[in-house]
């Protein structure tokens, strides 16, 4: 593999027009996407990515089998409700047009384009489709009152140099996307608040939330204010909108207490930052807001600037195997803990994804490390300064550390991971994981002691220095390992072969 030179991607642009009945648990939606080919191939058809239909237990789909793998979620799964996606019917400029099954996944379709799709060519692609929402056992679905609406909509997978990158929804392992304008109006009842990818288009309804959410901070959480929908509204349709994102997610809730406030980055751009969370008496997520403002104005200055309007936080029920799930501008926060540090550190790993997938749209399931891995090491660099934690070892940190300077608490709590147990290389596919131990271990903790390896020769700011051409070079694109190579090197001024090569070597750095 060489880095990239002659560089192309595909764009695409959704309008998606959806209904939530949360009686049902369905979504009803119809959706259009211009699909324009950038590739210097002619397409004769589109692999569609149909994620909900992941959740149906009746077909052995992929997730099944790898939930019943893991052992937290085999005693569970007959308690898990199945989801589904129905009614699809796509047309093509307007005409019916044909898909076709994958041979191996059930929740990839395949679309026949009714005539070839030329180098330079859009093409307008139309269906309906009806989500039936699964209960909230991985990433997306329902509980009794929320919705986490996620990988839920017919999705092209990203055709690259390297050809077509479809594959099957699963837990363990994340995604890969073209970037994408979306245009997604959701009709729901009035009573809900609305956390979503892009900016709210409805002056009123986003006063109403910044009023609101301003109000909640000013009073410390002191007895928080609860949304009320205007007298006599019984549904409303709100508007989102958002520019250069690989995904589109949005969670509902009657219940959600609303955090607001803005941050102003260090050009003078200022963001709308937002939180969502439950009232359950307990001060935890009073500064929540303050959290997302400090991880986007830090990896702001670390890496490059925030490009996105607004950046928000939304409290989720508890998971099994993580503390959270991001998504562009927006982020699920699924960890259950008592103590502000760890939420902090969970929200700025999560906040830390709108660079590591969202800005930086590397392939998350062919090389987990190019997102978890770099945002792990900028999340305990966060930690490391603020607090002299360490999410890694948790509370298990002794009490001189604490009182350390934050190189040396940053040297000893490296060389304590050094010494944990590394088996696989770094440069693993999802797939090529034993269990989510493994998946933790090389994926997050070994890359970023990879990282600091490096940053003990070339420094704090040469690693900034390093990350900032990455950024600048492939802000918006698809960037592989040797991309962030190749803009490594030409930032340091010199060859990183023996330090790079590591990423493919079993066992400890
Ligand atoms: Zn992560």
């Amino acid at each position: 593999m060489r880095a990239q030179t002659s560089y192309w991607q595909q764009s695409l642009k959704y309008k998606i027009d959806a209904s939530l009945d949360d009686v049902k648990k369905e979504v009803s939606a119809k959706e259009q996407i211009i699909y324009k080919n950038n590739s210097p191939q002619t397409l004769d058809f589109i692999w569609f990515h149909i994620w909900p239909e992941a959740y149906n237990k009746s077909k052995n789909t992929m997730l099944y089998q790898q939930l019943r793998r893991d052992k937290a979620h085999r005693r569970h799964i007959s308690s898990y409700e199945s989801g589904a996606i129905k009614d699809l019917q796509f047309t093509i400029e307007g005409e019916p047009a044909q898909t076709e099954a994958h041979p191996v996944y059930v929740d990839v379709i395949k679309l026949k384009l009714n005539k070839p799709l030329k180098s330079g060519d859009s093409v307008n692609i139309e269906s309906s489709f009806i989500v039936k929402l699964p209960t909230f056992f991985s990433r997306s679905g329902y509980t009794k009152d929320q919705f986490m609406i996620c990988q839920w909509y017919p999705k092209p997978a990203v055709f690259d140099k390297s050809g077509w990158h479809e594959f099957p929804y699963l837990d363990m392992g994340e995604f890969y996307s073209e970037y994408a304008s979306y245009d997604v109006n959701i009709k729901l009842p009035a009573s809900y608040v609305v956390a979503a990818t892009g900016v709210l288009q409805n002056k009123d309804e986003l006063d109403r939330y910044k009023k609101l959410g301003a109000a909640n901070v000013k009073n410390n959480n002191y007895a928080p204010l609860k949304y009320l929908a205007p007298s006599g509204m019984a549904e409303k349709t709100l508007s989102y909108k958002a520019d250069s994102v690989p995904d589109f997610a949005w969670f509902a809730s009657r219940n959600f207490v609303i955090q607001y406030d803005t941050l102003q980055l260090k050009s003078g751009k200022v963001i709308d930052a937002f939180t969502y969370y439950f009232d359950r008496g307990s001060k935890l997520w009073s500064s929540s807001v303050e959290y997302v403002k400090d991880a986007t104005k830090k990896y702001s200055n670390w890496i490059g600037e925030y490009a996105y309007p607004t950046v928000q936080a939304v409290e989720g029920p508890s998971n099994l195997n993580s503390g959270g799930m991001e998504y562009p501008m927006v982020t699920l926060i699924t960890v259950q803990d008592d103590k502000d540090y760890a939420l902090d550190a969970v929200i700025a790993h999560e906040v830390g994804h709108n660079w590591f997938m969202s800005m930086l749209g590397s392939n998350e399931r062919e090389h987990p490390w190019l997102d978890e891995g770099l945002n792990t090491y900028f999340e305990l660099r966060y930690e490391a300064e603020k607090y002299r934690y360490n999410s890694i070892f948790g509370d298990k940190i002794p009490g001189f550390l604490k009182k350390a300077s934050t190189e040396s608490f940053q040297s000893q709590t490296y060389s304590v991971m050094a010494s944990l147990d590394m088996k696989t290389p770094i440069e693993t596919s999802s797939s090529g994981y034993r269990n989510n131990d493994d998946y933790a271990m090389s994926s997050y903790v070994k890359p970023a002691l990879w990282l600091y390896r490096l940053e003990q020769s070339v420094g704090t700011e040469g690693m900034n220095k390093a990350f900032r051409r990455y950024f600048n070079e492939w802000k918006f694109r698809h960037p592989g390992p040797l991309d962030m190579k190749k803009s490594f090197e030409d930032a340091l001024g010199f060859n990183i072969d023996a330090w790079f090569n590591l990423i493919y070597r079993p066992g400890g750095l």
